[in-house]
Parts: C-alpha cells; sequence; structure tokens
C-alpha cells in the first residue's frame, strides 16, 4: 500500500522536500501555520491538513522541517502536538537544523510512549532540495533509520546514520562552521579581488577551476558579485545555526576562534537589517568595511 507521510513546515526548503516525496511516490498530507503554504501544496496533489494531528495521526510517518528549537518543541509538546497524537507508524523525523540538547529530550519522551524520533538535518540549500540531491545526516536508533531510509531517499542522495539522537545536529554543526568560514573566505577574496580591480566574474570562474573551488563560491558567487540579496538561506537562520555551534563548543570547551569571528560579522549585517536576506549578503558588511 501507498505510505503516507504527515509533512509539516512547508517552507524554502520543506516544499520541495515534500514535492520529491509526492514525486517518489508517497501520499503527502501537508501542514504548516501557513495557509497559503498548505493551498500551494494541495494544487500540487498533497493532500491538506488542519493541524499537526491532522496531518500526523493517520500517517506512516511524520517530517517536520521548521525553523528554530521552539518551533520543533511547540510542534511535539504542543496541545494536539505530536507527542499527544504520533503518526500511526510511530516514527517522527525533524530535518530541521535545531539544538542537540533538545533533540535529545524530545526523542527520550517520544521512547517512553513508544514513537521514535530522529533528527535528520541536511545540507544542501535550496537548490538541493529541488533536485534531491540533499545530504541528510541522521542521529537515533538504527532500526527507526531503517524504516525511515526509504523516504530520505526520496529527498537526498547522500543518506548516513552518524550515530545516536543528536548526532545528526552535531555533524549538521560542523557543516555549517565550514559553510560559515567558506561564506567569510569569499567575501575576504571579492573585497580583495575589487580593490585589485580584477574582473570578479572572471575572478570566481578561475577560483572554482583549482583548489579554491567550493559550493559556496559556486551557488552564491554570483548574487554576491551581482549584489542580489535575495534569500534562499537566510542570515537570521544561519545565525541561529551559529549559535548552536558556539553552544556545542562551549559545552565542550572546543575553541573554535573563526567561527567566533564569523558570528560577530553576522551579527553586525543583522544590526543593518540584513536578518531577512540570503546569506551571500554578508558582503554588505565587507562594503561598509570598505566604505563601498
Ligand atoms: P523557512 O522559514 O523558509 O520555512 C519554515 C516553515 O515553517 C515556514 O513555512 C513557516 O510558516 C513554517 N512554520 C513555522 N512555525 C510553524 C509551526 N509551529 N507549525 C507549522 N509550520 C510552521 O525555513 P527553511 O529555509 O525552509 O529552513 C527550515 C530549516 O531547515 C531551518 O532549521 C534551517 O536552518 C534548515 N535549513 C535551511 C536551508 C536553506 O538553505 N534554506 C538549508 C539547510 C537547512
Amino acid at each position: 500500500a501507498q505510505k503516507t507521510v504527515g509533512f509539516i513546515g512547508l517552507g524554502t526548503m520543506g516544499r520541495e522536500m515534500a514535492l520529491n516525496l509526492m514525486r517518489a511516490g508517497f501520499a503527502v498530507r501537508a501542514y504548516d501555520v501557513r495557509r497559503e503554504a498548505i493551498d500551494d501544496l494541495a494544487a500540487q496533489g498533497a493532500t491538506p491538513a488542519a493541524s499537526v494531528a491532522d496531518a500526523a495521526g493517520s500517517a506512516d510517518i511524520a517530517i517536520t522541517m521548521l525553523p528554530d528549537t521552539p518551533h520543533v518543541e511547540e510542534t511535539v509538546y504542543g496541545e494536539g502536538g505530536l507527542l499527544a497524537s504520533p503518526p500511526a507508524g510511530r516514527l517522527i523525523v525533524d530535518m530541521s537544523t535545531i539544538s542537540p540538547v533538545a533533540v535529545r529530550r524530545m526523542s527520550a519522551d517520544l521512547r517512553s510512549v513508544g514513537v521514535d524520533f530522529l533528527d535528520a538535518p541536511v545540507s544542501g540549500g535550496p537548490i538541493g532540495a529541488k533536485k534531491a540531491t540533499l545530504s541528510i545526516m541522521v542521529g537515533g536508533d538504527a532500526d527507526a533509520f531503517g524504516r525511515a531510509e526509504p523516504f530520505f531517499r526520496g529527498m537526498g542522495t547522500t543518506v548516513t546514520h552518524v550515530g545516536e539522537s543528536g548526532a545528526g545536529q552535531a555533524v549538521k554543526l560542523c557543516n555549517q562552521l565550514v559553510c560559515g568560514l567558506n561564506i567569510q573566505a569569499i567575501c575576504e577574496a571579492i573585497a580583495l579581488g575589487r580593490a585589485s580591480g580584477v574582473d570578479l566574474d572572471q575572478l570566481r570562474k578561475v577560483l572554482l577551476g583549482g583548489s579554491a573551488a567550493s559550493w559556496m563560491l559556486e551557488n552564491l558567487g554570483p548574487a554576491m558579485i551581482a549584489g542580489d540579496s535575495a534569500a534562499g538561506f537566510r542570515i537570521d537562520l544561519m545565525l541561529k545555526d551559529l549559535r548552536l555551534v558556539q553552544e556545542q563548543a562551549l559545552s565542550l570547551a572546543v575553541p573554535l576562534p573563526g567561527i567566533s569571528l564569523v558570528t560577530n560579522q553576522y551579527l553586525e549585517a543583522r544590526a543593518h537589517g540584513e536578518g531577512v536576506n540570503g546569506n551571500q549578503a554578508l558582503f554588505r558588511v565587507y562594503d561598509r568595511m570598505t566604505n563601498q
């Protein structure tokens, strides 16, 4: 029989992931606090859900793709939430980037009522979400991972069980640390290239052909050079991730001087109203520092 996913959180990433699950042959019951997001999915074949419980209750698996820890906690612990109304398949997968500490607590609380919870954050951005080429890093019970894997395969190409509950988030925080430092490195290269008077599109192409190539340079470079700030991955969401990186590092007494500097540049960007802009807008910090 066709398996059903209760999908909660149909934003930049969730919308594309839910569409890919349908393309992969799963039925989707779609829920978001924004009515227009539900209507959009319904117009493409999903069943509109009126609440978290309505989306998840009859489903084989509930998937959440929400902004931050409090949104996921509300979906689990809130009135009519997943703890009170778990999916029929007793499997919940959170694919947002949230606190590993919160993940372990939710996992334990759900386990006590016989429900499995996996943390399965993703990397690959809106492009990877759309193409179903995400890298999905999963923490939690191995048997639950096996049950969730067919759904993951509908959304990503690199699907890896990385350890116990919270391990998916721990790996994702390492991923975000590299992304943050990498975006900063590209900003600095473009700032120096600009001051040196070299052609920036050419600079980008040359770097992509050598050992300085990166996903960020390839995908965010053009918007950075053009001064296009339209969001894909918002500055505010990256700041949330940088806070999680710092919390994890402090709790384990791991010095991360590089990411401290990057975090302060993101704070500067947000203070200038860039929070809703895409990460490429970090370059505006360099504009200001050079009075451009
Ligand atoms: P988004 O803000 O575009 O989407 C979040 C969606 O959740 C919105 O549609 C919002 O209306 C909905 N929502 C909020 N609270 C809700 C609730 N209580 N119940 C139901 N729906 C609710 O965010 P996004 O860019 O899709 O990112 C989602 C998560 O994935 C974040 O944790 C982010 O850090 C992570 N992520 C994002 C990217 C990216 O490139 N955008 C890449 C990898 C991971």
